[in-house]
């Protein structure tokens, strides 16, 4: 096994931070995860001087005080400028970005950048439907759903937009972020960041704006995914890496790529003994599922099993590690998003082939697997879940109220941990957990989409209105993968019922383990829609009072929700009690 490696791994993990004024050097150790079946594979990973994710992490401490407040930029050649984050001091940029602009930029380009990620998926799944690389299930439907992708793109004039309360769209139209065509949204913003007068408030509108766009293709991609491979419904399935099997050849998906090329992966398999799992993919294409082997914070773990013969990813949500990691197991790594692919189906055989060479060339690879995994119902929608029960026992008083669990792993927390333990604390307090994406199996690996340990979990009102909806409903409901729409399309239902603006419900969003740019401008749609919102670790642009405050109260008077940057370290408990605090509003 050869590898670089840094050497005398230690199994704890040992961060040192410094106090905000930078006085006085502080340690604390911090568990890498809350996932038995990952714990498993630490102490061996660091034996054997195997690199992951949180050594790389350890090595990168202390992070660059700039780049964490957002004071810093690279956007032209005569830089990489900085400011200071001192009260007293504006150093500018060479073209005479102040730190405000320097922040309130930090926060644009993770904006565009994540709103892109949501157009990347649905073009790409659009260009295989226009191009008959799949066969529509709802043929008309999926033509009409492709002409509304070209009418958003070109113009924003989408029927998918039409279905947000009156009130709101014409806020939004008020304040001038409403999706007009990816040009005069997602171009012009991504040129703010090249130079221009704008101040703060206006930049960060136009960031919500771009944001918005990203709303609206997501909504699409679950609109046409519904089209073309029919509906999914709630499917009983296991997770973690005790799913995966000893003695057939496995093919991990991981990331989003298109849900096309995935299903005719499954096709060719079929029949031919060969699991197709996922890891941050979508686990329902229809008719099969990726039943879901871990999630993002330890996607290198399944290489560890040694029972991966052949991994195939996307581009988003995949770590570039896995390149590098796949060799020590004799792991092939064939990455989707390559220039000249070819046809679809020619590119999935030959995907089957290479999985069944390798699992005979990989015989002699030892293959290790935690007995460790979870039940749990999984791909809930509108379609099942009765919104009007929802607002009844809302304003009936059974429940607080809606938390809205979402984004996925970060290396600056314990691996699960944050998700799960703000979970079971709502649960108590009676509030109605949803949740989408890897945040879902964050939540499944630790039992809480197990119906069976429901009621143990959720206050009375809770479960009483959680049993009422129907037979085998979990603690938590997963509203489906972040690469649909299933909370947005949830909590329209809700407004339709209502008759209400999301902004008069006690609805509250929590990202308690935050990573991608793609939950960033996910958490900026969520705000517009008048939805408090909590994002962990806090965004960069804490150097700029002016962007942290237009967050909050220009935010709170544009859109009547705030999104929410809090910079001190909190336990649990006090994340809970400021959700709790935003439901009672
Ligand atoms: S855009 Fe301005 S602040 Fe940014 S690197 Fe160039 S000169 Fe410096």
């Amino acid at each position: 096994m050869e590898i670089s490696k840094p050497k005398g791994l230690p199994y704890k993990f040992i961060c040192r931070v410094y106090h905000e004024k930078g006085e006085k050097e502080m340690d604390f150790v911090q568990r890498k995860t809350a996932d038995r079946a990952v714990d498993h594979f630490l102490k061996e990973a660091a034996e054997k001087e195997i690199p992951l994710v949180w050594d790389r992490y350890e090595g990168s401490l202390p992070q660059c005080g700039f780049c964490e407040t957002g004071l810093n930029c690279r956007d032209c050649l005569q830089g990489p400028c900085i400011s200071h984050p001192f009260k007293d001091q504006n150093k500018v940029g060479i073209c005479g970005k102040d730190k405000d602009i320097l922040g309130v930029h930090s926060f644009v380009r993770l904006v565009v950048q994540g709103a892109m990620g949501y157009l990347d998926q649905l073009a790409d799944f659009a260009k295989g439907v226009e191009t008959r690389e799949g066969s529509p299930k709802h043929k008309q439907e999926a033509v009409k759903i492709i002409k509304d992708i070209q009418s958003m793109l070109r113009d924003g004039d989408t029927d998918v937009m039409k279905k947000f309360p009156k009130a709101l769209i014409d806020g939004w139209k008020a304040t001038g972020i409403y999706p007009d065509g990816v040009a005069n949204a997602l171009f012009k913003v991504s040129q703010k960041l090249d130079g221009g007068i704008g101040d703060v408030e206006e930049t960060l509108l136009w960031a919500f704006k771009g944001a918005l766009m990203g709303c609206a293709a997501q909504m699409l991609q679950g609109r046409l995914k519904a089209a073309v491979l029919g509906d999914t419904a709630p499917t009983s399935v296991e997770v973690n890496l005790g799913v995966l099997p000893k003695d057939t050849p496995v093919i991990l998906l991981y990331g989003h790529f298109s849900p096309l090329l995935k299903q005719k992966i499954a096709d060719a398999a079929k029949g031919k003994k060969i699991k197709v799992m996922g890891v941050c993919t979508d686990p329902f294409i229809p008719p099969y599922i990726f039943v879901p082997v871990t999630n993002y914070g330890s996607q290198e773990i399944p290489l560890m099993t040694g029972a991966v013969d052949l991994i195939v990813t996307g581009d988003q949500c995949v770590n570039p590690s896995l390149a590098e990691l796949a060799k020590i197991w004799k792991t092939e790594v064939v990455p989707t998003e390559v220039l000249n692919r070819g046809d679809l189906s020619s590119f999935a055989k030959e995907i089957v082939e290479k999985a069944q060479e390798a699992f005979k060339d990989r015989s002699e690879v030892s293959r290790d697997i935690p007995n460790v995994k979870e039940s749990g119902v999984m791909g809930f929608s509108t379609k099942n879940i009765d919104g009007k029960k929802v607002v009844e026992a809302i304003q009936g008083g059974k429940i607080k109220g809606i938390a809205i669990l979402a984004g996925c792993n970060n290396v600056k927390f314990t691996q699960d941990q944050e998700i799960v333990s703000l979970a079971r604390e709502l649960l108590k307090k009676d509030v109605f957990c949803i949740s989408e994406g890897c945040a879902s199996v964050s939540l499944a690996k630790l039992g809480l989409l197990n119906p069976k340990q429901r009621d143990a979990n959720c206050g009375k009102g809770l479960s009483s209105l959680l049993s009422s909806l129907g037979k085998n409903i979990p603690a938590v409901v997963d509203l489906g993968s972040c690469e649909n729409s299933g909370v947005t399309d949830f909590l329209l239902s809700m407004a339709s019922v209502g008759k209400k603006q999301f902004k008069e419900f006690p609805i509250v969003a929590c990202f308690p383990e935050a990573n991608r740019t793609k939950a960033v401008a996910r958490a900026a749609w969520t705000v517009a829609m008048g939805i408090p919102t909590y994002f962990w670790p806090y965004l960069p642009v804490t150097g700029s009072p002016k962007t942290v405050e237009a967050l909050g109260k220009f935010c709170e008077e544009k859109f009547g929700a705030k999104l929410h940057v809090i910079t001190q370290k909190m336990e649990y408990k006090e994340k809970v009690d400021l959700l709790v605090k935003a439901l009672e509003r």
